[in-house]
């Protein structure tokens, strides 16, 4: 079959390695892709946010299946144009997508399904949010309602701090998607991530992870679009999952069909964890960037298969078979991320490593250069093992993280912590 994959990022590589493991796969182009995917894949430079552009290409090239990445071409409704033209797509039309870009549309689904989440309230103008801000508790969480590519969200220990957010989303900081403002509880506990395929109603697990937001070792220093992941997360074990799966994914993915918006795709959910009891922080409709990487790591060619009966509406057909192992990416960075960054240093030793279905470096934020590869982004690899037990997988990741020779970038050195205490 022919594959279409809309993305350039870690997460659209490590997806285009999992499919062309599937003997199914005939032919694979990914929009606009990168230098690493252009190893490995047919790359095709076409706007990715014109949905009729999108519908257009996939026709002229008999493709199959349209995998889409990131969230942006979702939300803008590519789903929806490639659907119109006939094509089978991966990922929700633009009504679904809505639960990663309105929260407080996810809030309000959430109220309808019971889905435990935190206590908020929404606003469209600055004064009444001010107002009820005052008899909050601290600390306290505001954010802007659309998307702000992890930026809108502020975690307010001081009331000032609170205020000030609210301040600069209403002024504009954040554009339209700041408009309107969630307030939200502060709840305590572990965050993990779930990811399951969703067919209108049916709902199949494929993995878990943890991921590191926190540029710097022991979760310190600025947030980023992710340092390092690993799958699976220990504290979603079997009962906890089983929760969030009961409690709060089968009820919403329920409340969006009988709205006439049934989700299709993978819902990515991101559960606060405390005492077992799960609660929903919020759902993305994408997978999560680098929490992919692990996935399709674990997955392998079988992702094809998943990917495919989620688009083709018979998920209730399939299973997804899992090995008992683990796996975990080191994120590289540009030195100075998530402050500004150069581009453009030449990254040494990429060929030297051997890679395999349990050792690969995905391409996050590179580019090609007269035969070099060179960074190109703030992100950049994604440094990605698979083991028996996750002390191996972290040990064959960081023994690939030192044989490259890239002096301009830096990563964590304690991808894993919560699982395994001890920095290597
Ligand atoms: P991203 O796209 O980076 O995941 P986002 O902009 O969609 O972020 P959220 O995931 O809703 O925003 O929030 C970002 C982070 O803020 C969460 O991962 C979590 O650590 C923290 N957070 C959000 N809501 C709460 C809450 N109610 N209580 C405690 N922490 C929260």
């Amino acid at each position: 079959m022919n594959i279409l994959i809309l993305g350039s990022g870690g997460r659209e590589h490590s997806i285009a390695w999992a499919v062309l493991q599937n003997p199914k796969c005939d032919r694979l182009i990914v929009a606009p892709g990168n230098a690493g995917i252009a190893q490995i894949a047919e790359c095709a430079d076409i706007d990715i946010f014109d949905g009729d552009a999108v519908a257009g290409f996939a026709t002229e090239n008999a493709v199959d299946l349209v995998i889409i990445g990131p969230e942006a071409p979702l939300a803008a409704g590519v789903a929806d144009a490639c659907r119109a033209a006939g094509l089978k797509v991966f990922g929700p039309s633009a009504a679904a997508a809505r639960l990663e870009s309105s929260k407080s549309f996810t809030k309000a689904i959430c109220d309808a399904a019971h889905a435990p989440t935190a206590r908020y309230a929404h606003f469209s103008e600055l004064e009444s949010a001010r107002a009820y801000l005052a008899k909050q508790p601290m600390p306290i969480v505001i954010k802007a309602d659309g998307l702000a590519a992890g930026k809108g969200v502020v975690v307010a220990t001081e009331r000032d701090m609170a205020v000030s957010a609210l301040e600069h989303m209403f002024g504009g900081e954040f554009g339209a998607a700041g408009s309107e403002v969630v307030i939200e509880e502060f709840m305590e506990g572990e965050e993990a991530s779930y990811f399951v395929l969703v067919d209108g109603e049916t709902v199949l697990p494929i993995g878990t992870a943890q991921d590191h937001k926190r540029v710097g070792d022991g979760d310190t220093g600025p947030n980023t679009g992710g340092m390092g992941a690993y799958s699976p997360a220990p504290i979603l074990d079997e009962t906890v999952a089983r929760k969030a799966l009961d409690e709060i994914i089968r009820p919403t993915m329920r409340e969006m069909a009988k709205r006439g918006t049934p989700y299709s795709g993978v819902l990515y959910a991101g559960l606060m964890i405390r005492n077992g009891e799960p609660r929903l922080v919020e759902y993305n409709v994408r997978f999560g960037d680098p929490e992919c990487q692990v996935l399709m790591m674990r997955l392998g060619g079988q992702a094809l298969d998943l990917i495919q009966a989620c688009a083709e509406g018979r998920l209730d057909s399939v299973e997804a078979q899992w090995a008992e192992d683990h796996a975990l990416t080191v994120v590289m960075a540009a030195k100075g991320y998530p402050g500004s960054y150069e581009k453009g240093s030449e990254i040494r030793g990429l060929d030297a490593l051997e890679e395999n279905s349990s050792e690969m470096v995905f391409h996050a934020g590179t580019a090609a250069r007269n035969g070099a590869v060179t960074a190109n982004g703030g992100r950049v690899l994604n440094v990605t093992a698979r083991g028996e037990t996750l002390a191996q997988a972290r040990e064959a990741a960081y023994r690939m993280v030192d044989a490259i020779d890239w002096p301009e970038g830096f990563c964590r050195r304690d991808i894993g912590w919560r699982a395994l205490p001890q920095k290597l």
